[in-house]
């Protein structure tokens, strides 16, 4: 095995090099000044990439040259001069000129994961849920493998929580959203309710209306029908009074015994008609002078 190799093949699962591009996920880049890196194959570097892998949670650094040989992953979109403050960059000189080789990879790895966590968890912002969000996913990259330290458990633990806050809190306003939705929906129902009993409602008044019309319609027929018939009726009873004073006058005046007979067969009144029949009789009895003279006397 190539030297170059065994340090990288230490901190992943695989010792072939075709896995380790899918092993090792690119994590930044930055262009120091200094040659203040040290790559995995131990050169000192100042074009620094730095990888972190998904399955033991280890962190490298690797120069340009090795990311080749390696077949890492290389964001080349990314690969822009940090704006890295200048305290930042002595400070990582002073640390990192102490070493001449890697000795042990493990205490390796772990340096450049709490680089990492210096550079970038204890920079988010917790009020961004976003920044939050990709903080967890980045410590549960440093989290796997062997590797378990107490203060990146905390800070997860820390972010799981305000994670979970935002998480609820979106899930109350969604609460919030749906009640509000359902009110909405309810008025509606309501409303639309209301409009259809109106109608019917209204179509009740309405035939209800037409109904107390239709009857009032016939008791005005009756009444009028009613109202002819007396009028019939009275019109009928003065022809008949009017037919009885004739009929009466007639035989009042009537003086021939055999003629009134006519009269007296058209009046009603049974008292009035006896009169006259006695009349007939005293005419035919007596002879119309004598008849004349003992009636008038
Ligand atoms: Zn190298």
């Amino acid at each position: 095995m190539n030297y170059n190799f065994k340090k990288i093949y230490e901190l992943s699962i695989s010792n072939n090099i075709n896995d380790l591009g899918d092993e090792w996920i690119f994590f930044d880049y930055r262009e120091m000044i200094d040659k203040v890196g040290k790559c995995i194959c131990n050169k000192k570097i100042k074009n620094i990439y730095r990888y972190i892998n998904k399955y033991t949670g280890h962190c490298i650094e690797v120069g340009s040259v090795c990311v080749t040989n390696f077949s890492l992953q290389e964001k080349t979109k990314t690969k822009t001069k940090s704006n890295i403050n200048l305290n930042f960059i002595k400070m990582l000189c002073y640390e990192r000129t102490e070493y001449e080789q890697i000795l042990d990879s493990i205490e390796y790895s772990n340096e450049i994961k709490q680089s990492i966590i210096k550079d970038y968890i204890d920079n988010i912002n917790n009020n961004d849920y976003e920044q939050v969000k990709k903080a967890i996913e980045i410590l549960k990259y440093l989290m796997s493998g062997t590797y378990k330290n107490a203060a990146i458990k905390s800070k997860l633990s820390t972010l799981n929580i305000i994670k979970n806050t935002y998480e609820q809190e979106f899930e109350k306003q969604e609460i919030k959203k749906q009640q509000e939705i359902k009110r909405q929906q309810d008025i509606k129902k309501r409303d639309e309710e209301y409009k259809i009993q109106h109608k019917i409602m209204k179509q009740q008044d309405i035939k209800k209306r037409d109904e107390e019309y239709k009857i009032q319609h016939k008791i005005m027929k009756q009444q009028r029908i009613k109202e002819d018939y007396d009028h019939v009726k009275a019109d009928r009873e003065r022809e008949y009074e009017r037919e009885q004073k004739q009929y009466i006058e007639g035989a009042e005046s009537m003086n021939d015994p055999n003629k009134l007979d006519y009269y007296i067969d058209h009046i009603v009144d049974p008292e009035i008609k006896q009169k006259y029949v006695e009349k007939k009789l005293c005419l035919l009895k007596i002879g119309k002078q004598i008849f004349t003279n003992i009636c008038i006397s």
